[in-house]
Parts: C-alpha cells; sequence; structure tokens
C-alpha cells in the first residue's frame, strides 16, 4: 500500500511544532517520544503501521481547535483517532502528521428521555452510552462488535453498524447533531437534539455528538438455523426480508467460521455448513409470532437444525459464538476483514464466486456477516511473515469488492474505505462523481490536510496535496 512521501519541512520543524502545541494543552496531552507514537502506529489493519510525529490528547473542542489552528498554520497533516479499531486503515498516520486522539473526551453532556436522546463528547466508548443510560431503561442502538473498544467518533467517521442495525439503522440514523472543528480552528454545531433539526455533512474533526437513544423493548429472543449449504441460507434470508419481516437482526456463518468459534467458545453449534442467527424482539405475543412466521420459512429450505432460546442462558449461547468469530479466527491465521455491501437477493451467489475465487486464490476465506442487509465480512487467512501472502490476500480482498460492486452493491457497508479500499474507488466511482467528492473536500479542507492520504486513490489527489 503506497502512502504519500512525508513532508520534509514538516519533519524538520519537529521541536517548533511541538513546542506550539504544548503551549495550548497540558504537558501530558503531547506525545512526541518515538517509543511512545509507537503505540499510535496503526489502527485495527495491522498490516501498514508508520508512527507518527507526534499524537495530541486534548479534553475539549476548545482544545481540539486550538491544535487544529496550529497544524493549519503550520501546514501539518491531522489524523483524528477515536479507538483505533478501524478495519480500513483510517487511522493509519504518516510521519509527518499529528495524530488527534479524541479518547480523553468521553464525558456525558447531557441525557434528555423526554425528547429522546443523549449528548456526549465523541471519545465515549459506543457500549458505554448504552451504560449510561440502561438502568433507566433506555439503550443506543448501533451495536458494532467492537463496541466495548471503539469511539462514536470513529462511528460517526465510518457511519458504522452492527448485528442490530438492520432494524434500527446504522450511526447516520441515530445522529442527530454533532459539534465539529473545522481543519482551520472554526467550531461549527451541525444538526441538534431533535430530528429535522438542520444540518449538512461537513469534514471535520468530531468533539461531541447528540444521539438518539431509544427505550428498550420488552424482550428478544434469537433462533439458529442451520444449513448444509451456503447458498440456501442466503436463500433462506432473502425468502424472510422478501416475506417483508423485519427480524432486529440475522446473521450468518459459514463452516470455517463455525468450527473456528466453536473450538474457541464453545458455544454448542451445529457442525454445518452454514448457520444463520436471527432475533426478533417485542412483547411475548409479537416474539411468537415473528418466529412462527420465520420457522414457516425456514423449513422450506430443509435445514440441519432450527434451535429457539428457551431462556436467557440459551440465548446468550447463540450469540456467544458470533461475538467471539472474529476472535477465534485471528486464533488461527492473520486475516483480513472485509466489508462489502450487496443485495440480499445476491448472497447465494456471492458466497459461491467467493468459494471457487479462495480456491483460485489458494487462500481460505470464513464468511461471518449481517446478512439481513448483505452487508458481507468476508476474513481472508493468511500468513503474514510469508512473502508475498499478503500482496495476495489483497488481491483476492480486490476481487471480492469488485464483484459485490458489479451485483449492484458497493465497496463499504460499515467499515468506511480509509487507506483498503482508497484503490478500488475507482470500480464504484466515474472520474465525475469522484471529482465531485474532491471538490468537496477543497471546500471545507482547501490545503488538504485533514487526514489527506485517504479514501481517494493518491494519484487523484496529488496535485492537490502537493499545493
Ligand atoms: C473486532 C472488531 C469488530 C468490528 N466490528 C464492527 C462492526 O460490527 N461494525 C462496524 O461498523 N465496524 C466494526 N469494526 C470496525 C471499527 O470498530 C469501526 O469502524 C469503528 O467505528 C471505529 O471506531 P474507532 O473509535 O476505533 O475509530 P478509529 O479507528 O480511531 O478511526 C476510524 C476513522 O474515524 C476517523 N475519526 C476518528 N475520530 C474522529 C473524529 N473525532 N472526528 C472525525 N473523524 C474521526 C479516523 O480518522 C478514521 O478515519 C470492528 C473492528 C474490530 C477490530
Amino acid at each position: 500500500m503506497q502512502m504519500p512521501i512525508p513532508n520534509a519541512n514538516v519533519l524538520a520543524r519537529k521541536a517548533t511544532i511541538a513546542a506550539r502545541l504544548r503551549a495550548v494543552l497540558p504537558g501530558d496531552a503531547v506525545i512526541t517520544d518515538p517509543a511512545e507514537t509507537r503505540a499510535y502506529e496503526c489502527d485495527a489493519l495491522t498490516a501498514y503501521a508508520c508512527a507518527p510525529l507526534a499524537a495530541v490528547l486534548p479534553r475539549s473542542t476548545a482544545e481540539v481547535a486550538a491544535v487544529l489552528k496550529i497544524c493549519h498554520e503550520e501546514g501539518v497533516p491531522v489524523v483524528p483517532r477515536g479507538s483505533g479499531t478501524s478495519l480500513a486503515g483510517g487511522a493509519l498516520p504518516t510521519a509527518d502528521c499529528v495524530v488527534l486522539g479524541v479518547a480523553r473526551m468521553h464525558a456525558v453532556l447531557e441525557t434528555d428521555y423526554d425528547n429522546r436522546f443523549i449528548r456526549v463528547q465523541s471519545g465515549r466508548t459506543n457500549l458505554s452510552v448504552t451504560g449510561a443510560v440502561e438502568a433507566d431503561g433506555w439503550f443506543y442502538a448501533p451495536d458494532p462488535s467492537s463496541q466495548l473498544a471503539c469511539a462514536i467518533a470513529g462511528n460517526i467517521a465510518m457511519n458504522s453498524g452492527g448485528a442490530h442495525c438492520l432494524k434500527y439503522g446504522v450511526t447516520t440514523n441515530n445522529l442527530l447533531g454533532v459539534t465539529l472543528v473545522q481543519m482551520d480552528g472554526t467550531v461549527v454545531e451541525l444538526g441538534g437534539p431533535w430530528l429535522d433539526a438542520g444540518g449538512m455533512d461537513l469534514l471535520g474533526v468530531v468533539t461531541e455528538a447528540t444521539l438518539r437513544i431509544l427505550p428498550k423493548p420488552e424482550g428478544a429472543r434469537p433462533v439458529l438455523v442451520g444449513f448444509n449449504s451456503n447458498e440456501v441460507a442466503g436463500t433462506c434470508v432473502s425468502d424472510i426480508i422478501k416475506a417483508g419481516i423485519l427480524p432486529v437482526a440475522i446473521e450468518f456463518m459459514d463452516r470455517p467460521c463455525i468450527r473456528a468459534t466453536e473450538a474457541f467458545a464453545k458455544a454448542g453449534y451445529p457442525d454445518c455448513e452454514s448457520l444463520l442467527i436471527i432475533e426478533v424482539e417485542g412483547s411475548p405475543a409479537e416474539i411468537d409470532e415473528q418466529l412462527a412466521r420465520i420457522k414457516a420459512i425456514a423449513m422450506t429450505h430443509n435445514p440441519v437444525e432450527f434451535r429457539e432460546a428457551a431462556d436467557e442462558d440459551q440465548a446468550r449461547r447463540i450469540w456467544l459464538g458470533r461475538k467471539s468469530a472474529f476472535g477465534a479466527m485471528g486464533q488461527i491465521n492473520d486475516y483480513m476483514c472485509l466489508d462489502g455491501t450487496i443485495p440480499v437477493s445476491a448472497l447465494p451467489f456471492v458466497l459461491r464466486r467467493i468459494g471457487e475465487m479462495s480456491q483460485d486464490f489458494g487462500l481460505d476465506v470464513g464468511n461471518v456477516f449481517h446478512a439481513g442487509d448483505g452487508n458481507m465480512h468476508p476474513l481472508i487467512l493468511f500468513n503474514a511473515n510469508k512473502p508475498g501472502d499478503l500482496q495476495l490476500c489483497e488481491a483476492f480482498g480486490a476481487e471480492i469488492l469488485k464483484l459485490c460492486v458489479e451485483v449492484g452493491g458497493c465497496l463499504t457497508g460499515e467499515h468506511g474505505v480509509g487507506i483498503e479500499k482508497r484503490d478500488l474507488m475507482t470500480v464504484q466511482f466515474n472520474p465525475t462523481d469522484l471529482e465531485a467528492q474532491l471538490r468537496v473536500k477543497d471546500v471545507f479542507d482547501p490545503k488538504w490536510l485533514l487526514n489527506p492520504a485517504k479514501v481517494f486513490p493518491l494519484e487523484a489527489t496529488a496535485s492537490r496535496r502537493a499545493v
């Protein structure tokens, strides 16, 4: 993966830049020692790493604005960072950049149950947003599997989703407003605590967010449905959606993932080709009615198992394997987690093609994903210590993502573009589309200092970054 050559002029002025940052932040909030900046050298796309010039950890919008103003004046690129769990390399630094981490900005600023919102600083972790309101019977719906660690800031930047987003929508559907700071230090308020508050998408560093919260449902119950064919499982998903049923989640796992998670988490999954975890919510009567319809559809596909959770413990065990899947796959080998979205009806075809490509490339792949909204996460296994394996894995990944676009889907469902899919943007967008996107960035970040090496192919942005 190519990254821009660091600006030698910025590298030479490291001491001056650090001194200016220390003048506006507490001493321990500016990190320049190479032994410590290494902690920020990558996100969860660990195949690429580069320690930044410095990392800063402000505590307020005013401090973020002061940092950005200095970087803008000094011509220093800035890479914002939440918790560093991006799988797309969105938070990967360059050697001449300042990483602006919002981890110290985690306060709850306001909770309003009458108007169903919570306002938090953007470094607050996803799960702790629900943690702040659950005792009162409320929750924040978007639930990335990384929710224990990832921050609302990263969720907003990547428009993150999760298992329960089939029903509740992804981050953008639950975000009411933000405070953000533009690259020149200007503070902007967008949206507000109520739906339909005015606002636009702008580019900047998010410091505060107003999020929609919901009353917890009366109850929820998952079922596990096992199949002896990926394609049949895919068709079953498609049939459930076609029937107009809206479960809160439909998750899919194939045999490699099922076996890996069984060895790791011992959730009691059947040894079958693929399984679906389908969860519905509501009153006991609503749950019974929805599950009866789902069962009727599933039975037309001859599942090898249809297991309905009879109590809390069984429900927990059904989810246990799914929630452990990424960790379990990581025990087998290095892996790259892709994130492409396809029309649900294309699931059977795409799963078959991924299987064929896996044989062509000679790399194993496990599939675990949010099937209800067609958001696929093929996990390609490779050996980072074997020369050429990473490149082979990337080539395989690129073919899968091109396939997603070919069948009418897109390059990302929830992980964003970062560096990982940057060079594939031309597959989804023609030159005119891309130029329009570049011009939007020109308006809000004319010097191209805010995370400049991400999202767009480097050659498309070279002339702008050079200026
Ligand atoms: C095991 C695992 C499971 C995962 N499961 C899911 C899942 O189910 N669904 C899902 O959607 N994702 C998932 N992810 C991916 C990742 O957790 C999400 O993309 C998450 O939103 C990243 O949040 P973060 O705070 O870690 O952001 P970071 O990794 O720190 O940054 C992500 C991007 O946001 C930008 N950014 C960070 N802070 C700001 C800010 N204040 N203002 C503007 N931009 C900012 C960064 O520059 C970067 O481009 C998973 C990751 C892992 C490791």
